[in-house]
């Protein structure tokens, strides 16, 4: 890989052609996905590169719309091209002992990956969505706050409620049973808003 970077640093330096980077012996799984999102990153980051593309083996029997999904990651974590909504959430730590927040932060992504067929056609800059999902009261809030949507969920201890927070400002505090609906309800609400359909103000 770091002769990789170094050819391309060499070209970019000795010519104006379009360059189009990749890395074709990336390997397989974390250590592809580790490894080509290395090598690009640095690259992209000193504004060399045109065009990507990722290299993983598949699992056998596996398909290769990973490759897709790590190169339109890697363009938007580097700010350089939105393509899904992205979700924030805390690793959890000690205080918390509930799942409860994985379950939800893997499921809010679910659910925006599975909107964005329509909700790319009916609400333009959807992509540029940042939801936050946190694990307890101490960063929770804080977090929740930085994205345009975030919910905090209860750690351990704390009372079983979680504030909801839009557009940085506390909105409504949902409690029970129906917490992952109702939130997903005030998704599309926000969602709706936020990103209206061409023509339709
Ligand atoms: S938000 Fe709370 S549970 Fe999550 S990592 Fe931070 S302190 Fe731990």
């Amino acid at each position: 890989m770091r002769d990789l970077v170094e050819v391309y640093r060499r070209l970019a330096a000795r010519c104006d052609y379009p360059l189009h980077l990749g890395l074709t012996e990336a390997g397989m799984g974390m250590k592809g996905i580790v490894t080509s999102t290395a090598g690009l990153s640095l690259l992209l980051a000193e504004g060399i590169g045109d065009t990507i593309r990722v290299s993983i083996t598949p699992e056998p029997g596996g398909d290769r719309t990973e490759e897709v999904a790590v190169a339109q990651q890697v363009l938007q974590s580097l700010g350089i091209r939105s393509f899904l909504p992205q979700v924030s959430s805390c690793p959890g730590c000690g205080r918390t002992t509930s799942t409860y927040f994985q379950e939800l932060a893997s499921d809010i992504q679910t659910y925006l990956r599975g909107q964005m067929p329509v909700w790319s056609e009916r609400h333009p800059g959807v992509e540029e969505l940042r939801v936050a999902v946190m694990g307890c009261v101490v960063n929770g809030p804080g977090e929740s706050k930085h994205a345009d949507i975030g919910i905090s969920l209860p750690g351990t201890f704390e009372d079983p409620v979680a504030p909801v927070f839009i557009d940085g400002a506390l909105d409504r505090t949902l409690r029970g049973d129906h917490i992952v609906e109702e939130f997903k309800a005030i998704l599309d609400g926000y969602v709706e808003r936020r990103f209206p359909m061409p023509g339709s103000r």
